[in-house]
């Protein structure tokens, strides 16, 4: 690969959080405002919300499709999330990798772990949530979930945010303005020093 298309990678950034603890009201204004930032689409075997649609918040799929895509190797990362299959889909992300964009994905605890273990550079931001009343607040705010969800949603919440203490950065969602503007810091912190790495180790 040439030094210039080397120094252009773009940067893969993990966002997590439990459910309700704002992770995708984060990364639509960060997707917003920061134009060199694309989702990456993950499939899901979950039913889609009202307003969900499909292509655009993931491709949903069935159960007998999602495991036909795991066995292909389809997915950089899978994993079961309270109760439903979610993968990322690889072959795009490379790509966009490749032409120097930044790759987001929202996606749980189990599939940042396994992507950092398969991409070493890659950030992971844990979204923490001011405190437990909070989330359940607005995890029943966002009327999302029938109650036996809603149930397993807040009950893996707390193993959920134990795991976050290993990611290399954890912003708390209180004033939403604030943790935008905490992720947007760190995005751009990293991009300017992965960028002089990268010159440093071109020059010697
Ligand atoms: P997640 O994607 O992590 O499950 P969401 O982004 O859907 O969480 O956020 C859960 C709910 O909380 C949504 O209704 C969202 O509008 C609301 N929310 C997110 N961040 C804040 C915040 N800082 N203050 C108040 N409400 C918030
Ligand atoms: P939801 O059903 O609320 O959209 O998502 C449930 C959980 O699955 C969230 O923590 C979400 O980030 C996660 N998730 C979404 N896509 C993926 C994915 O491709 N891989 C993994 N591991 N988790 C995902």
């Amino acid at each position: 690969m040439s030094t210039a298309r080397k120094n252009k990678r773009g940067l893969l950034i993990v966002l997590s959080s439990p459910s309700g603890g704002g992770k995708t009201t984060i990364a639509h204004e960060l997707l917003r405002k920061d134009k060199n930032v694309v989702r990456s689409i993950s499939c899901t075997t979950r039913k889609p919300r009202a307003g969900e649609k499909n292509g655009k918040d993931y491709f949903f799929v069935t159960v007998a499709k999602f495991k036909a895509m795991a066995a292909k190797k389809s997915f950089l990362e899978w994993a079961k999330v309270h109760q439903n299959f979610y993968g990322t889909p690889g072959h795009w992300v490379e790509s966009q990798l490749n032409k120097g964009k930044d790759v987001l994905f929202v996606i749980d605890v189990q599939g940042g772990k396994i992507i950092k273990h398969k991409v070493a550079d890659a950030l992971l931001v844990f979204i923490q949530p001011p405190s437990f009343k909070v989330l359940k607040q607005r995890l029943l705010g966002r009327q999302s979930e029938d109650a036996e969800a809603l149930k397993v949603r807040l009950s893996d919440a707390r193993g959920e945010i134990k795991e976050g203490k290993h990611y290399d950065y954890r912003v708390i969602n209180d004033r939403l303005s604030h943790a935008v503007a905490e992720v947007r810091k760190i995005v751009k912190n990293e991009r300017k020093s992965r960028l002089k790495a990268r010159l440093k180790g071109a020059v010697k």
